[in-house]
């Protein structure tokens, strides 16, 4: 899936940008998952201030093996929650099933009170933000890659979430500024910066929830802060999930989950979790090490 051509992205691309408004739909695309079907009378999701509940969630991909088991949690509005844990503990999953790519095996999701089996796929995706690990970027310019979050921006909006998603200074050094073209035969884009582009693409889009997966790869610790400091900008207002490799980066979480193969094993906020001396904390004590 890695892998694929970017000609056959480029295809996907021109075959969705008319029609379709938003970049989760990309997802969709690119998933080699069964299809979730929207139930006969669907409804369109309402969010109103944005409260994310996981009820008793659990998922296997395959019946042998499960992923998650009994996972619950509440996502309060305009907060940000923080989610850590091991590598395939599990993180990526909550997110593929708030999005549904796919169904819980027994437990819910509710989002302001809608059981989200229970709405259009449509709908669900137009109001969760998604800054993924890796950004597709499209052949275009970076100003018309930014609009893609949000077709019907003006040019004012896209300079906007340029400034914000601190990208401005980036684009000022670059040939044509921001209508530079990127991609396959444009310029090639850090790991970092294409993060800003998703994250300038959110900005635009401004929906009630946002949801980050935090690049793994280690980016200087400067391209680190710029995107933090985009971060906080795009998710005032919004309530925020965020899956967070570094620690470092979620300090300041209002809740933070510890996932351990499936299951959550410790909640709290930093400081919470560190005078537990638990899990977390020894993430915390290894991750301290390795910076310094
Ligand atoms: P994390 O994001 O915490 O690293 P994931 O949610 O991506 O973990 O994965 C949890 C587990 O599910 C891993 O063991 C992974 O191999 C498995 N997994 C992820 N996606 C699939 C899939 N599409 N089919 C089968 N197993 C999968
Ligand atoms: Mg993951």
């Amino acid at each position: 899936q890695i892998f694929m051509p970017l000609n056959f992205l480029g295809f996907v691309y021109r075959e969705i940008r008319g029609s379709l408004a938003n970049i989760e739909n990309l997802f969709k695309l690119l998933d080699r998952t069964p299809q979730v079907d929207d139930s006969q009378d669907a409804t369109t999701l309402v969010t109103r201030e944005g409260r994310i509940e996981f009820e008793q969630v659990s998922f296997a991909y395959h019946d042998d093996r499960p992923i998650l088991s009994n996972v619950s949690f509440t996502v309060e509005p305009g907060s940000k929650v923080a989610v850590v844990g091991e590598s395939g503990a599990g993180k990526s999953t909550l997110v593929k099933l708030l999005f549904r790519f796919y169904d819980p095996a027994s437990g819910r999701i509710i989002i302001d009170g809608q059981n989200i089996a229970g709405v259009t796929q449509h709908s669900l995706r137009q109001h969760i933000g998604i800054v993924p690990q890796d950004t597709v970027l499209f052949n275009d310019s970076i100003f018309e890659n930014i609009r893609y979050g949000r077709p019907d921006a003006s040019e004012d909006d896209v300079h906007e979430a340029i400034r914000l998603a601190h990208l401005d200074q980036f684009i000022s050094q670059l040939p044509e500024g921001a209508q530079t073209k990127v991609g396959e035969r444009g310029l090639k884009l850090s790991g970092g910066e294409k993060q800003r582009v998703a994250i300038a693409r959110a900005i635009l889009k401004r929906p009630a929830i946002m949801v980050f997966d935090e690049a793994t790869s280690s980016l200087d610790s400067q391209s680190e802060q710029a995107i933090l400091r985009a971060l906080r900008e795009v998710a005032k207002g919004h309530t925020s999930l965020v899956i967070a490799h570094r620690l470092s980066t979620i300090v300041d979480a209002d809740k933070i989950l510890v996932m351990s193969q499936g299951r959550l094993i410790e909640h709290g906020n930093h400081d919470e979790l560190l005078s537990q001396q638990g899990v977390y904390a020894g993430l915390w004590q290894a991750q301290q090490k390795q910076a310094t």
